[in-house]
């Protein structure tokens, strides 16, 4: 049985350490304010934006929700990133996803200032991820990379398969990993017999959202399983790999819950103090 990867503790612990360093800032005269765009009444997201706002209240990071109406205009989506990138009290911007079919998304997030782009989903701070030199990290990505680090599991030279494609958690997942010096191979829907890569990996990341997606025959013996998938079947939260076959085969595997989802919420309100502090060092 592979040991668990305590996501939830280790976000607790660098809760704390987060805590202190907004503290000093406010010691400052510094109030790190995060502005979060929500579009319609999508139930996920106001599950993840409660729970983002119980993480940065406990940090001390201002939380205000902007809320939208289900067939806002992308022209007073626009007006909206305009008038919170020209105020300066405003530290960090995110549009929670998803968004109506009548938003396009990617001009509401070009849109965004790349100096208050918490999420690093503007065109100017994913360029900078690949080059390797950012100021901000996707939040899932660095909670998956602060995971491995406090574990001291190695990337330099491993064999990584991350399942999943999508902007927000494969590709930027990658661009880390391959500054870190690991071989990331990204696989998605379209990738024929998951297991013949899979088998390969020393870390495999699931990211798919399709439960139980990852058997134990594709995994490894002594593999390091970190799985980002968030499901819910019969009430109950699931991710996509069938821990309880899987889990015995690895080395490290990570709950869900309690895995990479409080990690990223945590790993969000590192991003926003990260803005900030990069903001007033001007
Ligand atoms: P997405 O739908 O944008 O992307 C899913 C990706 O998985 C796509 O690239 C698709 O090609 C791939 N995929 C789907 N089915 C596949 C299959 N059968 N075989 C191979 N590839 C397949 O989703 P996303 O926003 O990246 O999120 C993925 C999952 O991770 C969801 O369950 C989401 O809820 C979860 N998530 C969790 C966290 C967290 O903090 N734990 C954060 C972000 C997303």
């Amino acid at each position: 049985m592979g040991q668990i990867l305590d996501g939830k503790a280790l976000a607790d612990l660098r809760s704390i350490k987060l805590k202190e360093k907004v503290a000093i800032l406010k010691q400052n005269g510094i109030n790190p304010l995060f502005c979060v765009i929500n579009i319609g009444n999508d139930l996920s997201s106001k599950i993840y934006l409660r729970s983002k706002k119980k993480r940065a209240t406990e940090i001390g990071i201002k939380q205000n929700i902007y809320q939208l109406s289900e067939n806002v205009t992308q022209e007073n989506l626009l007006a909206l990133i305009d008038r919170l990138n020209l105020d300066d009290r405003v530290n960090g911007i995110m549009i929670q996803l998803p968004v109506p079919d009548q938003i396009n998304l990617n001009e509401a997030l070009a849109k965004i200032s790349p100096s208050k782009d918490v999420d690093c989903l503007t065109p100017a701070n994913i360029g900078r991820l690949w080059r390797g030199d950012h100021f901000v990290e996707p939040a899932t990505a660095h909670g998956i990379l602060a995971l491995l680090n406090y574990y001291r599991i190695e990337l330099r030279g491993k064999n990584v398969v991350i399942i999943g494609r999508s902007s927000i958690v494969g590709k930027p997942l990658a661009a880390l990993m391959l500054e870190q010096d690991a071989t990331v191979s990204i696989l998605h829907q379209k990738t024929k017999n998951l297991e013949q890569y899979t088998k390969r990996a020393d870390i495999l990341v699931s990211a798919a959202g399709q439960v139980n997606l990852v058997t134990a025959e594709m995994v490894k013996k002594g593999a390091v399983v970190i799985d980002v998938g968030i499901s819910q079947v019969n009430g109950k939260t699931v991710g996509d790999v069938d821990f309880d076959n899987v889990a015995p085969k690895t080395s490290f595997i990570t709950p869900v819950p309690g895995g990479i989802g409080p990690l990223t919420v945590e790993s969000l309100m590192e991003q926003v103090v990260r803005l900030t502090r990069r903001e007033n060092a001007r």
